[in-house]
């Protein structure tokens, strides 16, 4: 979609550090890392936010999920563990509307998911 920073990473149309790609997803690094493992998943098809997911975009989720455990056992740190987490809307500070999963590790997170 014309102005979407994620779409232009898909066309590279923009650098990025890619550490998988395929035909369905495509995955990087986080320009501003949470942790020293900030990976984001992210689906080639434009979907805005959660909300607009549909019944047809089913396998592509799970794809998702099943993408995100290649990553992590490719990556080395599926066996330390990982935090995924998708965040919607206002209340969440959603920045880039293109949905997008951010992996986060390499290190021991904090208990409160939230602060
Ligand atoms: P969110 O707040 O969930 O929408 O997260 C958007 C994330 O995208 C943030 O963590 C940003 O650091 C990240 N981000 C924004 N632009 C880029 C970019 N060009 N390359 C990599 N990550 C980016
Ligand atoms: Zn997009």
């Amino acid at each position: 979609m014309g102005d979407c920073i994620f779409c232009k990473i898909i066309n590279k149309e923009i650098p990025s550090e890619i550490v998988y790609e395929d035909e369905k997803v495509i995955a990087f690094k986080d320009v501003n890392p949470a942790a020293p493992i900030h990976i984001l998943v992210v689906p080639k098809k434009h979907i805005e936010t959660l909300l607009d997911v549909s019944k047809e975009d089913k396998d592509l989720i799970s794809y998702i999920y099943q993408t995100i455990n290649k990553i992590a056992k490719e990556q080395k740190f599926a066996q330390n563990g990982f935090r995924v987490i998708a965040n919607c809307g206002k209340d969440s500070g959603q920045e880039v509307m293109h949905i997008h999963f951010h992996v986060i590790g390499g290190k021991k997170l904090g208990d409160k998911i939230v602060d």
